[in-house]
């Protein structure tokens, strides 16, 4: 829980020295699927005699059997090359690579960031209301104020130190044009084409920390959340795994190393891989952990960027919108990628519902400081409902219009949406941060050089669903997890490893995924999925059918627990 916002660095794990993860292998020969088995011990192996279809509800306990029979433990990965430890993650070196940190050291989470009250330097990022200046209601846009103050002349800027390239382009925008939105603002910063944060770094050292560079174990129950879904849909003949903002690739990359190791249900099926990734560098960075580096880029008659095909064989895609995607029966994933996506800010004044944009402070013309519109703006009048009772409000549009079309795609062409971030169902206030070095930033300064996000609001994606299509969640990560079966996963893991500072290590990373401190409580599942998913489609289906619909995984107590 976000306690203030800067109390806090709710959300993504932002650790002075993150966990580098241990990639732990499957078994390496396929292993005959176990019939469905009531069993909830955690000592469920696979059956070498049993090989008989998989009714749907069992799904997950019996797909995890494989999973779980590591029958002892390697490090399959190799060690990091320099590339692959660029990108949003962590910079610890993986096991095999250097030695892992002495047991107590700080991984992860980073050091506590200023409190509030403390010296932030800038007002909107550390006060979860925005302070309206007198001047909010006159002609010109209103500076606003540090928290507490009620005076918008008081507002210090954020000084303009490193970020030059798009603090440069933004400072003779803002001078051709005027003050602009919160969200033109973040899409500079993060993807402007030249110096954006994702399109120029790649993430040379990390800023941040995320699941699937924590632990395997967030990938593998994705990749059979995938495949539960598949089966309930009666294994469609073709299965397209499309995945928003891949960072590194190592969540895509866990999901097929399941995909390999379930290769014998999946025999019949035409897979294909397709990523959308706006940064060069993290899709070149993608490209080696998937493929090892073999990739055409600008394939003829193709919409895709780049394409190669995978370490298992399979066609990976690149591109830079959902667009560009082929429709198709498709499985959607999005981990920590929502929250990257611009937001626009609006504040409540005595004058009415005002948007919050930024603009050069007239006191150090290299500085850029928050304003508030003089009078309402269209986004004040689509984006605030009339119902709001908050007094700052944040939205995300193109989450919204991300949505909206994958709510038709799957309601068109079947599959799902599984989306992983930290957000709020509706709640919450100024959620606007900034990261670098694991350390809370000045979102106003240095644009370009530090992560920006917001939290995403569910219930607003939840809304842009339009009622074509069913949701579920958001439901908290280490209650997905669990009801995924991590626990038994784990147990193996742990079973299998041969010494102490691997054990410590997994014993680290499972903390970090699970502890309702860390990660556990902050993360949150939501999905997307065609209504016959949940509501029989004729209202006898229950009484003529013998088997009932078989329960999402994941989202509710399935039979591991
Ligand atoms: N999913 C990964 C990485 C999350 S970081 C993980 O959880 O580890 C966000 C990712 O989204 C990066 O790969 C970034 O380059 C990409 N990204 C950000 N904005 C984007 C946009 N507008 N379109 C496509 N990709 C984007």
């Amino acid at each position: 829980m976000r306690k203030s916002c800067c109390g806090d660095t709710s959300g993504r794990y932002r650790g002075a020295a993150a966990t580098g993860r241990h990639v732990l292998p499957l078994p390496s020969a396929p292993l005959t699927l176990v019939p469905p088995s009531r069993s909830t011990s955690s000592s469920v192996k696979p059956s070498p005699a049993a090989s008989t279809p998989i009714p749907v509800p069992v799904a997950i306990p019996v797909l995890l059997a494989p999973l779980v029979a590591v029958p002892r433990l390697l490090l399959s990965r190799p060690p990091p090359s320099p590339q692959r430890r660029h990108g949003r993650r962590a910079t610890t070196p993986r096991p095999g690579a250097a030695a892992l940190p002495a047991p107590g050291a700080p991984r992860g989470r980073s050091a506590a960031p200023p409190r509030h009250g403390g010296r932030c330097g800038r007002a909107a990022c550390c006060c979860p209301r925005l302070c309206v200046s007198a001047a909010a209601a006159g002609a010109a846009p209103a500076a606003l104020g540090p928290p507490g103050s009620g005076s918008g002349s008081a507002a210090r800027p954020c000084s303009g130190d490193g970020g030059g390239g798009v603090l440069r382009h933004l400072l003779l925008k803002l001078r051709a044009t005027g003050p602009l939105t919160v969200a033109e603002y973040m899409r500079e910063a993060l993807t402007n084409p030249g110096q954006g944060y994702y399109t120029r770094r790649g993430g040379v050292g990390g800023d941040f920390i995320t699941a699937p560079e924590v632990s395997q174990l967030p990938g593998e129950v994705i990749g059979l959340w995938c495949l539960s879904e598949w089966m309930a849909a009666g294994r469609p003949a073709a299965m397209q795994l499309v995945e928003l903002g891949p960072g590194t690739g190592a969540l895509t990359d866990d999901i097929l190393r399941v995909f390999k190791q379930l290769a014998s249900l999946l025999s019949k099926c035409d897979l294909s891989i397709h990523l959308v990734e706006v940064s060069p560098k993290l899709s070149e960075t993608q490209a080696q952990m998937l493929t090892g580096g073999k990739v055409q880029s600008n394939p003829e008659d193709e919409a895709a960027y780049m394409k190669g095909i995978s370490k298992t064989g399979i066609p990976v895609y690149w591109y830079r919108g959902i667009q560009d995607v082929p429709q198709g029966y498709s499985f959607y994933i999005a981990h920590e990628f929502l929250d990257a996506l611009p937001i626009h800010k609006f504040q409540r004044t005595e004058k009415g519902w005002r948007e919050v944009l930024v603009d050069i402070d007239p006191e150090a013309p290299d500085q850029l400081r928050f304003v508030l519109s003089p009078s309402s703006t269209p986004a004040t009048e689509n984006f605030i409902q009339p119902e709001e009772t908050r007094d700052h409000v944040e939205v995300c549009p193109e989450a919204g219009v991300l949505i909206q079309r994958l709510a038709s795609r799957i309601e068109k062409d079947g599959g799902a949406a599984l989306i992983a971030d930290y957000g709020h169902d509706g709640t919450k206030t100024d959620t606007f941060r900034g990261f670098r070095n694991h350390k809370l930033h000045d979102v106003l300064k240095a644009p370009g050089t530090a992560d920006l996000t917001a939290d995403v609001d569910f219930s607003y994606l939840r809304k842009m669903a339009q009622g074509k299509i069913a949701t579920l969640g958001p439901i908290k990560q280490r209650e997905f997890l669990k009801n995924m079966g991590v626990d038994l996963r784990m147990q193996v893991l742990l079973q299998n490893s041969r010494d102490s500072a691997t054990r410590e290590q997994l014993l680290h990373s499972y903390d970090m995924l699970m502890n309702p401190k860390k990660m556990g409580d902050r993360f949150h599942f939501f999905a997307l999925l065609p209504h016959h998913r949940l509501t029989p489609p004729h209202k006898e289906h229950n009484l003529q059918s013998k088997s009932p619909l078989p329960p999402v995984a994941g989202f509710g107590e399935l039979l591991l627990k």
